[in-house]
């Protein structure tokens, strides 16, 4: 089983095809959509699949086939432990709730394996405790 996260960027015309239901359906992935923003005009959606390596070199051909731009999201964000004050400032601003409050302890807990590397808890944390270690999108 593998995992990958995804970058697809949508034209006009591809906006109203069901091509992520016919990913889970022909591919046999798991789709769980981090970040969506998608109007008339086209969008991008940022998601991970999680299924077997073929399936998921299969669901990129397909969709590169219909002519969706595919990235592969290798940024990712980490943070200083010893900076961290646990002020909470990323829990509420985070788009895809990377980060948790665990309310037994009063921590902060990060899942990485959220992350979508936007930078916008980097920038807001007021510990200076972030920081992305690669800016890159890949094409895949
Ligand atoms: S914003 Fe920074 S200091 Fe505050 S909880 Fe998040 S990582 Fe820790
Ligand atoms: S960079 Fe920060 S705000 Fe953006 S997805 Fe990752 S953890 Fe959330």
């Amino acid at each position: 089983m593998a995992e990958k996260k995804l970058v697809l960027t949508f034209s006009s015309e591809q906006v109203n095809s069901p091509l992520t239901f016919r990913l889970a359906r022909d591919f046999e992935v798991d789709i769980s959509i981090l970040r969506a923003e998608v109007t008339e005009r086209g969008g991008k959606l940022i998601l991970s699949l999680n299924g077997p390596e073929d399936g998921i070199r299969g669901a990129i051909a397909f969709l590169e086939e219909n002519k969706v731009q595919v990235g592969e999201v290798a940024r990712f964000v980490v943070r200083d432990e010893e900076r961290c004050t646990d002020c909470s400032m990323c829990v509420s601003i985070c788009p895809v709730r990377a980060y948790q409050l665990d309310k037994k302890s009063w921590k902060v807990v990060f899942d990485q394996d959220r992350c979508i590397a936007c930078g916008v808890c980097v920038d807001a944390c007021p510990a200076l405790a972030l920081k992305c270690e690669d800016h890159l999108t890949q094409t895949v």
